[in-house]
């Protein structure tokens, strides 16, 4: 970042005050599809499928540029695809992981907003609380292996897949919390916090979404990790012990099916700050434009059909800030998207680029008759609040959404993805699956 960028930085992060928690790092992950792209040219999927459910296995790292959509899964897919052209068993399991977040992204397009409820009825009978405990926060449980993630959490905005399931299992089963606080939790910290994958697995893990509950032993930890916690760990473990035994102490020895819910309403943070209606003095002379794009947090790239077909219009992105003060991000995770917003403003054609903050209905809005537009532009995704935004603008403009390309067709219902991938799997990988089944995601 050079000097003016930085002080632009500073800017935006004083507009932002009340909506991220934390400071910056020198670590920081940097955003953007150029990097999104340096990083996927850089990958090498080779050992992906013996070890992906280690934790120092070879894992890609690129949820956060396909969670942003600087990045999509066809072209990750297709640039895999052409790397590697004599080797598809190579890819299959690669592939598969990919599948998981389409399916995920089906689960959230057919459930909107339910995805923030149970899916299914819990198949235990267990209440749950709706506060993490402190030692948790403070990531200062005493369990080498659970302060480990929480410190990776916290610390690297990233866990690796097994480590989210560790994670949840310990949070919902071992210290029974219900699994929106958690989804809350690495939606604030992940450079890759998401609505689909995130709650969709935390569902799973909890079993309202899955036929069983998920969680691990010991054993499993040991074995995934190389026993990086487990060889200092002088703590009574809580998790030493096998299977029967644990399922037995965590579930009264059940996991039967429909018991009775346990009723608990509580706390759903709602939106209740007023929008901002400062108009920015960067945006009090503009070039009229009949046309604007909104930028959305889950398509920042150049190659959006959005943006490509629409090189004359004016563009904006807009940090939702009665969001964020409602539910703050890691300052990692908004240096993240902002850096991905610069990258891509540098890489647009268009003359008019801007970065507002507030109420983005209110700011697209101003935006748009300041302008004089009569048409925006959005991508298509299924964002209950992308969704909701794009109803709103509709009630004043011409609204276009510009459809993406998926993955997949799928129209049934997701129910299980075992069901979508038997349906799925030729359109994903070009030929039949030769791998086996696996347990978990
Ligand atoms: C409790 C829990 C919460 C999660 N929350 C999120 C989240 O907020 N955002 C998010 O992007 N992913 C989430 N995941 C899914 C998964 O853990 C991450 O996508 C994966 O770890 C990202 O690391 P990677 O890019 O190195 O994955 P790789 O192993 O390299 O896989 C390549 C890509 O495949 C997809 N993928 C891989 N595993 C999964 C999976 N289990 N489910 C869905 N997609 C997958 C991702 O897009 C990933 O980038 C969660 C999983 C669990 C168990």
């Amino acid at each position: 970042m050079n000097y003016d960028q930085s002080n632009q930085r500073d800017t935006l992060f004083e507009r932002l005050s009340g909506c991220f928690l934390g400071g910056p790092k020198p670590d920081n992950l940097p955003g953007g599809r150029t990097e999104a792209l340096r990083k996927l040219h850089a990958y090498d999927s080779a050992s992906y499928g013996r070890t992906r459910n280690h934790i120092e296995g070879t894992v890609s790292q690129l949820s956060p540029f396909l969670r942003h959509g600087m990045l999509s899964l066809i072209e990750v897919r297709d640039h895999l695809r052409s790397k590697f052209p004599n080797d598809p068993s190579r890819l299959e399991e690669f592939f598969r992981q990919l599948a998981w977040r389409d399916f995920f992204e089906k689960v959230l397009t057919w459930y909107g907003h339910g995805l923030d409820e149970d899916l299914e009825e819990p198949k235990h009978g267990i209440t749950r609380s709706s506060r993490i405990p402190l030692d948790v926060l403070s990531g200062d449980t005493g369990l080498p292996c659970i302060d480990g993630m929480l410190s990776d959490l916290f610390d690297q905005g990233y866990l690796h897949n097994h480590a989210r399931l560790w994670f949840a299992a310990y949070l919902c089963h071992f210290r029974g919390v219900r699994w929106q606080e958690g989804a809350k939790l690495f939606r604030q910290h992940l450079y890759d916090g998401d609505i689909a994958s995130n709650s969709a697995s935390w569902q799973w893990v909890e079993g309202t979404f899955a036929s069983k509950p998920y969680f691990m032993n010991k054993d499993n930890i040991a074995n995934f990790s190389s026993r990086k916690w487990c060889n200092s760990c002088k703590v009574k473990c809580p998790f030493d012990a096998d299977y029967p035994t644990l399922q037995h102490r965590l579930f009264a020895g059940s996991t039967a099916p429909f018991f009775s819910k346990v009723a608990d309403k509580a706390a759903v943070t709602n939106n209740t700050q007023p929008a901002s209606h400062v108009i920015p003095e960067d945006i009090a002379m503009l070039p009229p434009s009949t046309d604007l794009v909104w930028v959305h947090d889950a398509a920042i790239s150049w190659a959006d059909e959005c943006l490509a077909q629409n090189p004359n219009a004016a563009v904006a992105f807009v940090f939702n800030k009665p969001a964020l003060q409602a539910e703050p991000w890691a300052y990692h995770r908004l240096s993240f998207v902002a850096d991905g917003i610069d990258d891509l403003f540098k890489n647009l054609p268009n003359s008019t680029k801007l970065t507002l903050v507030g109420d983005p209905v209110e700011r697209l809005t101003t935006l748009a008759h300041k302008l004089g537009a009569t048409t925006i532009h959005i991508s298509e995704h299924p964002n209950p609040w992308v969704i909701e935004t794009a109803d709103q603008l509709r009630l004043k403009f011409r609204v276009l959404v510009h459809p993406r390309t998926t993955l997949t067709v799928y129209p049934p219902e997701p129910k299980r993805f075992s069901r979508y991938w038997e349906k799925v799997a030729i359109q994903v990988l070009g030929h039949r699956p030769s791998s086996p089944k696996r347990k978990h995601p």
